[in-house]
């Protein structure tokens, strides 16, 4: 971190702020330039708040120089975090797809949806129990039921399951969810992220709809400093102007996040675009540009889908798609893994 000082900084107002940074366990150096003085500050600056800092009278500007990620940094941490989930490797040399519906229904349409996805490929089953839903009329989801029908589908099909939270006070239904999904409105839902660092499952954490990458790692961060290094980062698009694509799906995001951080990488083309048309030209990007695994929406019959049936694909789809995303991740030297 380096502090830069006014030039109206007098002596004492430098002491002091460092001999406050001191108290930190940084060492400062104080480099006195022809325009302006500088303080540089060498050590684990994680735990300084840089607005502090600014509210000094002789500070002119901070600049992080180091990341302020230190558990999620490559840097730190240079070999891939690969997870074991149910016996699918994710974020080494294979490549997983999570498919199932937008939200669990009923029992018949899971299970059909859930046998189809295993048929063509799929390596674990995702639906949604708990629904965000941006208008509080629309479905909510089956809560807790629906999370026994995907523990029923689970032992059917053999599928590891993916389902989001909503709340901390349902922790307890999660406990034989395989990997637990933080939707893109909770992704600084910091006491539920803190929680969900105390628990000893996979997180899939999802990118806010309008967060940065560093805020993406942060997140990741507040997990992993709770001691749940499981973290499997998700880009699932972001809001700009563009209003032809439910959201814009940021495919550099997933070769700057492999760059940045050891932490497997999913894409979600279904709700990066809410087009049913574009889930196959952008998982098969997805797959170009390193991804770990896909998260992608199907439905035995998304005509009659009670949330997100625009992007939902049918079995049929999602079978023909998956023949080209195999083709592509063998390819790509990151085969999809081999469910039996
Ligand atoms: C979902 O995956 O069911 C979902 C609601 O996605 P997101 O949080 O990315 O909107
Ligand atoms: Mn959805």
């Amino acid at each position: 971190m380096v502090i830069v000082l006014k030039n109206t900084a007098t002596k004492q107002q430098v002491n002091e702020l460092v001999s406050w940074l001191e108290g930190y366990s940084v060492k400062t150096n104080l480099v006195q330039g022809v325009h302006s003085n500088i303080i540089g500050l060498i050590g684990d600056t994680v735990h300084i708040d840089i607005e502090a800092i600014e509210a000094n009278d002789c500070v002119e500007a901070v600049r992080r120089v180091q990341e302020p990620y230190k558990n999620a940094n490559r840097k730190f941490h240079p070999d891939n975090t690969v997870l074991d989930i149910g016996g699918r490797l994710i974020g080494g040399s294979k490549t997983q797809i999570i498919a199932g519906p937008c939200s669990v229904e009923s029992e018949k349409q899971l299970m059909e949806t859930a046998i189809a996805c295993k048929q063509a490929g799929a390596t674990m089953l995702r639906g949604g129990a708990f629904k965000p839903r941006t208008s509080p009329y629309s479905f909510q989801g089956m809560r807790e039921e629906g999370i026994q029908l995907l523990l029923k589908a689970k032992k059917e099909t053999g599928l590891p399951i993916v389902t989001e939270i909503m709340s901390l006070a349902h922790i307890d239904m999660f406990a034989e969810v395989d990997v637990i999904q933080v939707g893109a409105r909770n992704m600084q839902n910091f006491e539920l992220l803190k929680a969900l660092g105390r628990c000893d499952k996979p997180i899939l954490l999802k990118r806010g709809l309008s967060s940065t990458l560093e805020e993406l790692l942060m997140s990741a961060e507040y997990i992993m400093s709770e001691g749940n290094s499981k973290v499997i980062l998700c880009e699932r698009g972001i809001r700009t102007f563009e209003p032809m694509t439910r959201n814009t799906l940021d495919i550099s995001a997933v070769a700057l996040l492999k760059q940045k951080s050891h932490l497997p990488i999913v894409v979600d083309p279904s709700h990066a675009t809410g087009l049913v048309k574009l889930v196959e030209p952008m998982s098969l990007a997805a797959v170009a540009a390193g991804c770990d695994g896909l998260e992608i929406e199907v439905h035995c019959d998304p005509k009659k889908a009670l949330s997100d049936g625009s992007q939902q694909l049918t079995p049929q789809a999602f079978a023909d798609t998956m023949k080209k995303i195999k083709a592509l991740a063998e390819f790509m030297g990151k085969p999809v893994d081999d469910v039996e």
